[in-house]
Parts: C-alpha cells; sequence; structure tokens
C-alpha cells in the first residue's frame, strides 16, 4: 500500500533528544528551543519567535494577544482546519466565513472587504498547500480598516510572497510542526510575532500568564500572575526532535519539490484532455510542494476515483468539509453561499506526497489515474 502520508525522519532526532535528556534540563524554553526559534528569526525575518505544542495554540495565542471577545468579528475562511477558526471562537468571537477564489482554495481577497464591519478585529488568512494569498491586497484592505491580520501559516514553512517569507508579513502568524507538514515534531507548531507591540505579552501568555521569562533573563528580581496565559510551550525533547529537522530543511524541501514536479509534469496530458484541472500557482506565489491536489469535475467522480486507487493500493484523500456548513457552526453562520468553498470541499482530491516517495511511485500513481481516466 502506498500511503497517503509517511512521516520522515532525518536520522538526528534521538541523538539530540539524548542529548536534551541529557542536559538535565528537559521542560520548556531551553537550548533546542532557543536554537529553533532563532532559525525562524534569522532565515523568515520573524522579529520573535515563540515555540508552541501545535500551531493550534498558536493560534489560540493570537486570539488572547488580540483580546478577542464575544464584541468581536473575525472573517476566516471557510476552507481551511477546524483550528483557525475554532481558536477565535474558543473566545466568543463571531466566525465570519470568506470564500475561497476561483483560481486556487486560498481566500478571495476581493471579497473580504465586504465582510468587515465596526465589529471587524482581524482578517485570518490561510495560505492553502503552502501557496501565497494576496498579501499586498490583504495588508492594504487590513491598514484601511485599522485591523489585524493573521496568517496561518500551518502549511507555508519555507515559502514565499514575491520572496518574502509567509509568516513574516502579517501581525501575527503560526506554523504547524505536526507529523503531516513538511517539518515535523509530531505535535508541534510556532507563533510568529512581526509587530513588536505584542512580543513582551506573547511571552508572557506563553509561560502561564507569567513574567518567568524576563526573571529567567534577568530583567525581574521575582515573577508572579501578570496577565492571562496558558501552558503554550512544549518541552526540550519536541524542540530537540524539530531542530533535527529545521537543520535538514534545504533537502526536504528538495525532494518534496522534485516529486511535485514530476506529479505536476506526468499529470498534464491528462488535464489538458479536461479530465480534471492541476493547481495554479499565481505569479506572485512560491510553491513549498507541502501537498498535491488535483481537482476532480465531479464529486461522483472523485468518490470513485479514491475508491479504484485503493484497490490499486493507492490511498488519496479529500479534505476540507467547509466550516460553515459543519454541525458545530451551520445554524451560527449568516447564510451567506459560499460556492468556492463547497466547490473545493466537493472536487478536491489529494494524492501521497512524503519524503519517502519515489519517482517510480508516482509512475505507478500517475498511470493507475490513467486507466482509470481510460476506461
Ligand atoms: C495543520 C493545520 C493546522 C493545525 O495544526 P496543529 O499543529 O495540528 O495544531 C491549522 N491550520 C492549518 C491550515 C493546518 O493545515
Amino acid at each position: 500500500m502506498i500511503p497517503f502520508n509517511k512521516p520522515f525522519l532525518t536520522g538526528n532526532e534521538t541523538k539530540y533528544i539524548e542529548q536534551a535528556v541529557a542536559s538535565g534540563k528537559i521542560s520548556g524554553n531551553g537550548m533546542f528551543t532557543k536554537k529553533c526559534q532563532h532559525f525562524f528569526e534569522s532565515k523568515f525575518g520573524i522579529k520573535k519567535a515563540l515555540l508552541t505544542t501545535s500551531c493550534t495554540d498558536a493560534l489560540e495565542m493570537c486570539a488572547l494577544l488580540l483580546d478577542v471577545t464575544s464584541e468581536d468579528e473575525i472573517i476566516i475562511p471557510s476552507y481551511t482546519f477546524v483550528s483557525t477558526a475554532n481558536a477565535f471562537a474558543l473566545r466568543g468571537a463571531k466566525i465570519v466565513f470568506a470564500d475561497a477564489s476561483k483560481h486556487h482554495p486560498n481566500i478571495d481577497a476581493s471579497k473580504i472587504e465586504a465582510l468587515i464591519t465596526k465589529q471587524t478585529k482581524a482578517i485570518v488568512v490561510v495560505h492553502y498547500a503552502g501557496v501565497s494569498c494576496d498579501m499586498d491586497a490583504i495588508m492594504s484592505i487590513a491598514k484601511k480598516h485599522d485591523i489585524y491580520v493573521v496568517e496561518d501559516a500551518a502549511q507555508a514553512i519555507d515559502s514565499y510572497y514575491k520572496g518574502r517569507p509567509l509568516g513574516s508579513i502579517g501581525h501575527l502568524a503560526t506554523f504547524s510542526f505536526h507529523e503531516t507538514k513538511n517539518i515535523i515534531s509530531g505535535e508541534g507548531g510556532l507563533l510568529a510575532i512581526n509587530d513588536e507591540r505584542f512580543i513582551e505579552r506573547s511571552e508572557i501568555i506563553w509561560e502561564k500568564g507569567t513574567n518567568r521569562s524576563a526573571f529567567f533573563r534577568g530583567e525581574i528580581d521575582k515573577y508572579g500572575w501578570v496577565d492571562l496565559g496558558s501552558s503554550f510551550l512544549p518541552s526540550e525533547v519536541i524542540a530537540a526532535f524539530l531542530w533535527a529537522q529545521l537543520e535538514n530543511l534545504d533537502s526536504i524541501q528538495n525532494k518534496r519539490k522534485q516529486l511535485w514536479n514530476a506529479y505536476n509534469k506526468a499529470l498534464k496530458v491528462l488535464a489538458q484532455a479536461g479530465h480534471f484541472k492541476l493547481p495554479q500557482i499565481e505569479e506572485h506565489a512560491s510553491n513549498n510542494a507541502h501537498l498535491f491536489y488535483i481537482i476532480c469535475k465531479t464529486n461522483q467522480e472523485r468518490q470513485a476515483l479514491i475508491e479504484f486507487l485503493k484497490s490499486k493500493d493507492i490511498k488519496a484523500v479529500f479534505h476540507y468539509l467547509s466550516l460553515h456548513k459543519s454541525s458545530y457552526y451551520t445554524d451560527k453562520h449568516d447564510g451567506r453561499a459560499l460556492e468556492m468553498t463547497d466547490y473545493y470541499a466537493d472536487h478536491l482530491l489529494r494524492l501521497p506526497l512524503f519524503y519517502e516517495l519515489e519517482l517510480n511511485d508516482i509512475d505507478y500513481i500517475v498511470s493507475q489515474i490513467q486507466s482509470f481516466y481510460e476506461n
């Protein structure tokens, strides 16, 4: 069976974990945490990076940092993972779901402004498949209306908008190291703070509402409870694992891009024959090969293809179900139809893509897709 995903180990994970354990400090914010955070700050131009236990937690930190309350509205794409919206719903905010664009599952930037009201506090954008949203348009709308932008860059490590690293553009941004992402630590995430006004409070929220980080730096002589917060930092064991991955970022990205390009090239003939659509990457965006998908003509055809591939020992999957139609949110949604969101939810199919996949696996997968469409 060719699985949909297989977590890749670089080989140094357990070595670094042993080092972390031997150092005698295995709680958070130790040497490996600092190495990982510094990596993001220096490579991606992020003002302050904080490791978190997940991207979900980093998004919850964003909601706390922005003082989101039940008075606020947050604009969020409906075509995304639950956490993007749940983090803000947890603080009681009204989620105003935005539609995807015609050419890409990303948020349609041209339709955001119509959703802004006096209550709007932030726009959360998701760089789907690691491909950038239209950040100039989004940042200028936010500036005009004096609201914040959070980038959910869970899928977008080492990807760029007009040459600028994703996660360095919005006021705040979040990354994921879940085992399905390009760079992994099992579970794990990172909060990126690009607006300096949030730096001091972010460390307090990260450290359970205490000013312990400032205490450890020797800036104050005792620490205590100064704000809201929670237990958002991962242990050094997780950070050590993550460091082994980050050290190999370039080779991981190169291999994934090679596989992505092989799919894209081999499937072109079938796409040109009109059987399905291939991913479109706009001029402004780079591709970090987070995932490879095709867009089927109908929902029935997608289901038939999934079953056909399964019979050939290939696991292909779809996602996301439209959040505005989810059982939790459907009666809270304002009733607007989000056509493109439903379109991607019903038609998009993801093919296996992981580091250890080989080019001949791709040949096999493509030949099976071919035989599906030939019959
Ligand atoms: C994976 C993912 C998340 C959640 O990440 P975790 O680290 O598992 O919390 C959030 N948003 C998007 C867009 C994702 O792809």
